[in-house]
């Protein structure tokens, strides 16, 4: 049973000129796949993210999560976007407990939890520092472990590296490809970088513009492990040409949607 499954759904924002951001799509998204969702700015990304992670409602059509409609957000689903909200006056691992605390889980388990997840995400070191000595790149892993210490079963993810520079972009690319192999959680990832897109996913969802559909799904079979290595192979190289001439077609040579 695919984990996730998208079925006709559209969505319109209403109002005095009601905007359609999503027309009849489609998708099913199998338990512990990643999925890239690729377009440019505009086209409905994180409209369907956000129905996803129940912030939006839907207005027609149907999303199914292990078989059960969405419901409002929860835990089964933890959401990262550009900028993680950290609170500034709590420190890594305060806000890593946070969640679990909230949630009245014990002590000692959301403690083990919280330790063991910051290793993964390389913040062992950083447990007692506050938000605001710490890096783009190292806050953002803080908010991958909010997230993770909730055991989600789906990481919903809406341009999570996308205010991050260059450099530490390509790391914390390394870094989610290793959390995703250790943990194999089910993975939305919203981009618009085609790069991005091709190096993470097991498939490569093309939208079209507003209101989108998914114009093509490009499964990728590049071998895993991957790493930022992946980027310089001739088979990456022609899933990019592959993939920029979708995104040429669906959305034109500027690469920009319609508004
Ligand atoms: P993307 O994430 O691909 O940049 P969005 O899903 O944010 O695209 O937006 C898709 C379209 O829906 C855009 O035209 C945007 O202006 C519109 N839109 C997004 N949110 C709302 C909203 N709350 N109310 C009305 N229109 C919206
Ligand atoms: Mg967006």
């Amino acid at each position: 049973m695919a984990s996730i499954r998208i079925s006709d759904l559209s969505k319109i924002y209403p109002g005095p000129r009601p905007v359609r951001a999503l027309d009849q799509v489609d998708l099913d998204v199998a338990e512990g796949e990643f999925i890239a969702l690729l377009g440019p700015s505009g086209c409905g990304k994180s409209t369907l993210l956000n129905i996803l992670a129940g912030f939006e409602p839907l207005t027609e059509g149907s999303v199914l999560f292990d078989g059960e409609r969405i419901g409002k957000a929860g835990p089964d689903r933890g959401v990262v976007f550009q900028e993680a909200a950290l609170f500034p006056w709590l420190t890594v691992f305060e806000n890593v407990t946070f969640g679990p605390r909230v949630q009245g889980v014990s002590k000692n388990v959301y403690d083990a939890a919280a330790r063991e997840i910051l290793a993964l995400v390389g913040l062992a070191d950083f447990a007692g520092s506050y938000p605001s000595q710490l890096s783009g790149g190292m806050r953002q892993r803080v908010g991958i472990a909010r997230v993770l210490v909730m055991k989600p079963r789906a990481l919903l993810m809406d341009e999570p590296f996308g205010a991050l520079d260059a450099q530490t972009r390509l790391t914390m690319q390394e870094l989610l490809l290793e959390v995703w192999q250790r943990l194999k959680v089910t993975v939305v990832f919203v981009t618009h970088d085609i790069d991005e897109a091709i190096l993470l996913a097991d498939r490569v969802c093309v939208m079209s513009a507003r209101p989108a559909r998914i114009a093509r799904q490009i499964p990728i079979a590049l071998e895993r492990p991957r790493s930022i290595e992946n980027l310089l192979s001739p088979e990456f190289s022609a899933y990019k040409a592959d993939i920029m001439h979708e995104m040429r077609t669906a959305h034109g040579q500027g690469l920009v949607a319609a508004e």
